[in-house]
C-alpha cells in the first residue's frame, strides 16, 4: 500500500452558479460533464476533495488593481450584465465564484505545501489567464492561478514558482503579471497569435527588466499535433522548466487544444494530454518533490473536456 498522500480535488457547486446564457461555449455544463466522469468513473472517491474558501481580497490585490476589483462588485451588485466585454457576461452568482475561484488554488497550494495531498486539480469556473490587471478578458475576471504563484511567494516564502500554460489560447494576464518578475518562470503552449484570440505569446516575448529571460512561449501552427507538441516539449517546455529549478510547479489546464475543441485548430488527442500531464508530474517530482497543482482554463467540448480530464486526473494520481 502507497504511503502517498492522495491527489487533491478543490471543488464547490458554487462555480456551477456563474452563469453565461444560451450559447456562451464557457458555461455550467463544462463542470457537470467533469463531474459527471469523475464519479461515475470511482475516481472522485479517491481523491481528497477540498472545498475553497473566498481569496482574501489582500490576495487578489497583489495582481489586480482594487479600482478594477470594485468596479466588478459594483456592477454584480447592479445586475450589469457585462464587464468590458460581452463575453464576460455577469449572473448573480458570478461575483461569489470568482472570489470561490481565486481562492481554489491558493487552497490546493496549501494542501500542498501542508502535505495533507501530494498534487491537486482545481476545476474552477471563471477561468482565468486572460484577466489582466484591470480588465476582464476572454472568459476571464480574476487571474486564479497568478493569485496562487503570488500567494507562494509571499505565504510560503518561495523563492522560484513555475507556471506552464497549455490551454490553446495565449495566457497573456499571466505573462503580463509576471514578465518583470524574476521569481516566476511563465511558459506556455498554444495556436500561433497571429491566427487566435488574443493575438500575444510570440517567441520573442521571453521578460522584461529583472524578469528578462523568464517568459518562453512556443506558438504552434494550426493543425499541429501530438509529435509537434511532444517535440516541444521534450526540447524546449521541460528542460526550461527543468533548469529553472521550481519549488512549485502550477499549471494553467486548459483543454482546448484538442482536436474536438470548437474554439481552436490545434489537434491534440486525448493521449497528448495524459503524455503532458504525466511528464510534467515526473519533472515535478524530480525538482520539487511533486508538488503541483494544476487549474482548469478552457476546453469547450464536453465529451472532449471529460476525456481529458479523466486522463489528466488518472495521471496525477498515478505513482509511477
Ligand atoms: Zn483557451
Amino acid at each position: 500500500m502507497s504511503t502517498s498522500p492522495p491527489t487533491g480535488l478543490i471543488w464547490t457547486d458554487r462555480f456551477l452558479d456563474h452563469r453565461t446564457g444560451a450559447h456562451h461555449p464557457e458555461r455550467p455544463a463544462r463542470l457537470e460533464a467533469i463531474r459527471e466522469r469523475l464519479t461515475h468513473t470511482g475516481l472522485m472517491a479517491r481523491l481528497s476533495v477540498i472545498q475553497p474558501d473566498p481569496a482574501p481580497a489582500e490576495m487578489v490585490e497583489r495582481v489586480h488593481d482594487p479600482a478594477y476589483i470594485a468596479r466588478f462588485r459594483q456592477r454584480c451588485a447592479g445586475q450589469a450584465p457585462f464587464i468590458d466585454s460581452q463575453e464576460c457576461p455577469l449572473s448573480p452568482g458570478t461575483h461569489e465564484a470568482a472570489w470561490l475561484a481565486a481562492g481554489a488554488p491558493v487552497a490546493a497550494a496549501d494542501a500542498v505545501m501542508s502535505g495533507r495531498i501530494r498534487n491537486a486539480f482545481c476545476p474552477v469556473r471563471p477561468p482565468g489567464h486572460h484577466a489582466e490587471r484591470a480588465t476582464a478578458l476572454g472568459f476571464c475576471y480574476f487571474n486564479n492561478v497568478a493569485v496562487a504563484a503570488e500567494h507562494l511567494r509571499h505565504r510560503h516564502g518561495l523563492q522560484r514558482v513555475a507556471i506552464l500554460d497549455w490551454d490553446v489560447h495565449h495566457g497573456n494576464g499571466t505573462q503580463h503579471h509576471f514578465e518583470e518578475d524574476p521569481h516566476v518562470l511563465f511558459v506556455s503552449i498554444h495556436q500561433h497569435p497571429r491566427t487566435l484570440f488574443p493575438g500575444t505569446g510570440f517567441e520573442d516575448e521571453t521578460g522584461r527588466g529583472p524578469g528578462a529571460g523568464t517568459v518562453l512561449n512556443c506558438p504552434m501552427m494550426p493543425g499541429a499535433g501530438d509529435e509537434q507538441y511532444v517535440r516541444a516539449f521534450e526540447q524546449r517546455i521541460l528542460p526550461a522548466i527543468q533548469g529553472f529549478e521550481p519549488q512549485f510547479l502550477l499549471v494553467s489546464a486548459g483543454f482546448d487544444a484538442h482536436m474536438d475543441d470548437p474554439l481552436a485548430n490545434i489537434r491534440l488527442t486525448t493521449e497528448a494530454f495524459e503524455w503532458m500531464t504525466r511528464h510534467v508530474r515526473l519533472l515535478a517530482e524530480e525538482v520539487c518533490g511533486g508538488r503541483m497543482v494544476t487549474v482548469l482554463e478552457g476546453g469547450y467540448n464536453l465529451d472532449a473536456l471529460a476525456d481529458c480530464v479523466q486522463a489528466h486526473v488518472e495521471s496525477l494520481m498515478a505513482v509511477r
